[in-house]
């Protein structure tokens, strides 16, 4: 390929709505153009890189005996509504992007394709005789993210791998679940990337088991959490750790265990607190606030209880009360602090004024949801919001008592400082028997968040490190909750019917296409790692004017190409400084320089990954470039 015939346009500035290295070079280098919000062209240039990552894609998976298929991106709600996931994926914070046909049929732009390919394996796979099998698909998927950013690593547009296995029983799921984990850390391995597989959490696809892969860089949006001996690796939203010891309370249990008053005005944090008093955070319960939105209109105020130095993991939050309360009332929408700004938007009649925020303690009653009186237009006027077919009630109404959920590290705490339900006022010297409350196992959960230097379960004498990472990969055990809910069954080997085993298989491929980059880059551009680079050479002719050069380079862009590289010709007019500068930002593997040495059938080869180069004889070249790349 010429570049003169490439359409490449290389930015020398670096645009503005640019955050991160990669998308910054990805846009300078001519790889890609931004269209709209989170929506891309892949240029030529890229379009190379994403098809070589495919093919190793696919050669992987294939060699699992993993079959290749395509399905239809245009899904209809009919199919979402069966699995109880239309409503949350298409209202409130819900990604997909959804439409109405002519008919006024309602349909989902594929975000994910569970829905469909389990209707599929449910209608084809009747025995067991035909399982397991294994498909794939390398496609455009649709999500209305929240926040697209960072050019192709978060696209409202993006190009996915996604793979789905059935199976008779959880055994053979899990041996093909290990071929896949084997399989993509060969793929993300054969790509050039430092890639690392952490614990996952399941999120919105549901299911058990979970691994995701990392591509460890500074600009990932996911924090990892290690353990130095390499044997625990975790997401954060699903770490697990050893909380520090708590600081005992001293003068320990007050004699009632009710605690005795603190007065402690204006001390709504546990910081002023702490500094007032010379408590420490450790000695503390404190206790959040918040709001969980139902599918089918339930608003239920969530009061949850920590110790005072560890934070709330709000993934843990969520599928805890999920796993609660979404079977009876839909998906779980959202969980949010509880404010006056919430109430207002889900017009709910509950005067906040009347609770003492900053001062509330875990026995706060349930009273005091009660109507205060301030009543607020609670008329549905959100009706007709997509999905609403699934589920009869659909307006908000709050629920009257409060979930109470403790994280254990509030719970082993004997004696502790709390609010004490009343404004400038805390108690110290609290227990849990003394308050009138015993919370029961189910209400005794892991909500908190892992932090970098806490000790590790596995061995407390190792500390979590934390890194950052792009998620490139995900891979799941999804058990029957998809074949259950669309009734996908085959007859087993006893001609009893059963739901199907499944297992969902991710890779971002057009992410991955970045996070090499990010990976892979220096201050004057790109350095792809050869398996995945657009092309492995770009010969450069120095001086177009010079007919020597371009004579000696058009032969030799020949021979190359009959070596069987792939190598694109620097045939513009321009500046060999600006050629050489193009060269290195778009970073193809090795440059092949065509210069004053031409005269005397000398050239340069340089290698762009260190800048290393190499005077040779031009009859040299192919078999130098055939050591490089065998
Ligand atoms: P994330 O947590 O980053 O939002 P996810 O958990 O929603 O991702 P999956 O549903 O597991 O993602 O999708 C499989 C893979 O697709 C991910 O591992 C990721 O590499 C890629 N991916 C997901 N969302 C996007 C996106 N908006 N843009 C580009 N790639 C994406
Ligand atoms: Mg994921």
């Amino acid at each position: 390929m010429r570049v003169s015939r490439l359409m490449l346009v290389t930015l020398r500035d670096v645009p503005a709505e640019a955050e991160i290295p990669s998308h910054r070079l990805l846009l300078r280098g001519g790889y890609i153009r931004r269209i709209s919000a989170g929506i891309y062209a892949y240029l030529p240039l890229l379009w190379r890189v994403l098809q070589k990552i495919s093919t190793i894609v696919r050669e992987e998976l294939n060699r699992t005996g993993a079959l290749e298929t395509l399905l239809p991106q245009l899904q209809p709600a009919e199919l979402w509504q069966r699995s109880g996931r239309w409503a949350g994926y298409t209202a409130g914070e819900g990604i997909m992007f959804h439409l109405e046909d002519r008919q006024g049929r309602e349909l989902g732009l594929g975000p994910t394709h569970e829905e469909v390919i389990t209707t599929l394996a449910g209608d084809l796979l009747r025995s067991y005789r035909q399982l397991p099998v294994n498909l794939y698909q390398i496609q455009t998927k649709f999500r209305d993210e929240i926040r697209p950013r960072f050019g192709l690593m978060r696209g409202r547009e993006f190009i996915m791998k996604d793979a789905y296995s059935f199976h008779a029983d959880e055994d053979c799921l899990r041996r093909t679940y290990a071929d896949m984990d084997t399989a993509y850390r060969r793929i993300f391995e054969r790509c050039g990337l430092r890639a690392v597989a952490v614990e996952a959490d399941s999120g919105a696809i549901g299911g058990s088991a979970s691994q995701e892969f990392m591509v460890t860089a500074e600009a990932g949006e996911d924090l990892i959490l290690t353990s130095p001996d390499g044997r625990y690796a975790a997401n954060q939203e699903r770490a697990v750790s050893l909380p520090a010891e708590a600081v005992p309370l001293i003068g320990g249990l007050r004699q009632s265990g009710a605690g005795e008053a603190l007065a402690t005005p204006g001390q709504t944090s546990i910081e002023a607190l702490c500094r007032a008093h010379g408590f420490d955070a450790s000695q503390l319960v404190k206790v959040l606030l918040l709001l969980a939105r139902f599918e089918d209109g339930l608003r239920q105020p969530l009061l949850v209880s920590l110790r005072g130095d560890q934070e709330l993991n709000e993934v843990k939050l969520a599928n805890v009360v999920s796993a609660r309360l979404a079977g009876d009332h839909g998906a779980l929408l959202g969980v949010e602090p509880l404010t006056a700004e919430l109430l207002r938007q889900e017009r709910l009649d509950l005067d906040l004024s009347a609770l003492p925020l900053g001062y509330l303690g875990p026995d706060l009653e349930d009273a005091l949801l009660a109507s205060q009186g301030l009543v607020l237009d609670n008329v549905d006027s959100r009706a007709g919001t997509a999905g609403a077919a699934t589920l009869p009630e659909r307006k908000p109404r709050l629920e009257r008592s409060f979930l109470r959920l403790f994280d254990p590290t509030a719970t082993d705490l004997e004696a502790f400082i709390c609010g004490a339900n009343r404004v400038d006022t805390h108690r110290v010297g609290a227990s849990w028997a003394g308050l009138g409350l015993t919370p029961g196992a189910d209400q005794v959960v892991d909500l908190r968040a892992a932090q970098p230097g806490d000790r590790c379960q596995h061995d407390p004498s190792q500390r979590l490190e934390a890194a950052r990472g792009i998620e490139v990969g995900h891979i799941f055990q999804l058990g029957r909750k998809y074949s259950e809910a669309l009734e996908a069954t085959f007859t087993n080997e006893q001609g009893i019917d059963e739901p199907l085993w499944m297992g969902c298989y991710g890779i971002g491929v057009s992410r991955l296409a970045q996070a090499a980059v990010e990976q892979h880059h220096d201050a004057d551009g790109i350095i792809w790692p050869a398996a995945i680079a657009p092309f492995s050479v770009i010969v450069v002719i120095a001086n177009v004017q010079e007919a020597g050069q371009v004579a000696l380079a058009e032969q030799l862009y020949g021979e190359i190409q009959r070596a069987g590289h792939e190598v694109l010709l620097d045939d513009r007019p321009e500046r060999a400084g600006v050629k050489f500068k193009d060269a290195d930002l778009i970073g193809i593997p090795w440059r092949v320089v065509v210069g004053r040495g031409a005269a005397t059938g000398r050239v340069e080869l340089v290698r762009r990954a260190d800048g290393e180069r190499q005077e040779l004889a031009a009859e040299e070249l192919v078999a130098a470039l055939n050591r490089q790349m065998p």
